[in-house]
């Protein structure tokens, strides 16, 4: 994947560049499960993505609803405030579940609510969303269901058509770990009719202007794209889907059920509701008395293993260990050790080899 991006850039008006765009809007179909959104490809992180979906959805004064139970709730919350919407929202801490009862009694509160904006794995407590029955919610009282999927399309499932999603936001370098710098948006058409209908300002994220390149002969993106982030994305999805979906789904949940059966071997505590759905990052709390940004910091000098430490009220008592993407079992084996020996120089006394042997024990379960 590297070297696909380090290889001569394919001219964005040139032959060759419509295949590309194909290819890309294809694979990533496949990824969101959807036979009727079109997908975009923006140059940009995936905060772009999510800015464009306030940009094209709604107009000054519109109202729309955010779910609130980490850091990046509270960041749709902060755009769609930048923008002059009207946000309401509920409240649960971090770490909770949003409760698809919870948000369906505060759409009847507010019947002028026009969007609902969810996110799917909520990577600062390492919580998977129910999106089914929240969309499920938000369609019923007849509001766009916009959802940030940055950290969670490829890693856990999705279904954009099924669950009735209206705008799915997501980002090159999480779950399909390309480089950073693109963000996919798929649009469906109620979104379609919504960005026919808005009136906030918007120019170089203007879902339209991509739509009408998309649609030429040979498709193009209205400006200078990230081209060698495209050819890394295209190589990233190739791998991707050499298995299948479903396998690099299963493979996921794999991978997560090794790290939170290891560290749970080690006698440390999860934090974050439903952690058996969480496949993205498991978040954990540090063990009484030692600092959790200190465990990420000496895992980092100590054995060059890089893993988060808590965001926001979580700093210091939680650490997080992404298991997402290009991973291998034998990545999830290596951090384990290096938790082992970082606990134990740290002072918090684990069973040598523990974490280890329970990620083994996951990883020798035959497969299907
Ligand atoms: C990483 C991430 C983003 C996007 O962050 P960028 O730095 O803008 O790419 C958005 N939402 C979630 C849930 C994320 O994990």
């Amino acid at each position: 994947m590297l070297l696909a991006q380090a290889g001569p850039l394919v001219y964005h008006r040139g032959p060759g560049f419509g295949d590309l765009m194909r290819r890309l809007t294809d694979g990533l179909r496949t990824l969101y499960r959807t036979e009727r959104a079109d997908v975009l490809l923006l140059t940009s992180s995936g905060t772009g993505g999510l800015e464009s979906a306030i940009q094209n959805c709604f107009s000054p004064g519109d109202e729309v609803l955010v779910p609130l139970a980490g850091f990046f709730a509270e960041r749709w919350k902060r755009l769609a405030e930048a923008y002059g919407l009207v946000v309401r929202w509920t409240e649960q801490p971090w770490g909770a579940r949003v409760d698809p009862r919870l948000v369906a009694d505060a759409l009847a509160a507010h019947p002028r609510v026009a969007g609902v904006l969810l996110t799917q794995s909520e990577t600062s407590t390492g919580v998977i969303h129910p999106i089914e029955p929240l969309a499920r919610a938000a369609r019923e009282a007849g509001a766009l269901v916009i959802v940030d999927v940055v950290s969670s399309l490829g890693a856990v499932p999705f279904a954009f058509d099924d669950w009735g999603i209206d705008v799915a936001v997501g980002g090159s370098q999480k779950a399909l770990s390309a480089s950073p710098g693109i963000a996919f948006v798929a649009v469906g058409e109620r979104a379609w009719a919504a960005a026919e209908r808005a009136r906030l300002p918007r120019f170089y994220f203007d879902w339209r202007t991509y739509r009408t390149f998309a649609a030429l002969p040979d498709p193009e993106n209205p400006w200078t794209p990230a081209i060698s982030v495209l050819q890394g994305l295209d190589r990233a999805l190739e791998l991707y889907l050499a298995d299948g979906v479903e396998a690099a789904l299963a493979r996921h949940e794999r991978l997560s059920r090794a790290v939170k059966d290891g560290v749970r071997a080690l006698g440390l505590d999860l934090f974050g509701e439903g952690e058996a759905d969480n496949w993205t990052v498991t978040a954990i709390r540090a063990p009484e008395g030692i600092d959790a940004d200190t465990i990420a910091a000496r895992m980092r000098e100590d054995f060059g293993c890089v893993i988060a430490p808590g965001q926001g009220p979580l700093k210091g008592t939680v650490f997080r260990i992404g298991h997402f993407g290009y991973v291998s079992e034998l990545d999830i084996v290596q951090g384990l050790a290096a938790l082992e020996m970082t606990l134990e120089r740290l002072g918090h006394p684990v069973k040598r080899g523990a974490a280890v042997a329970a990620a083994e024990a996951v990883f020798g379960e035959p497969r299907a």
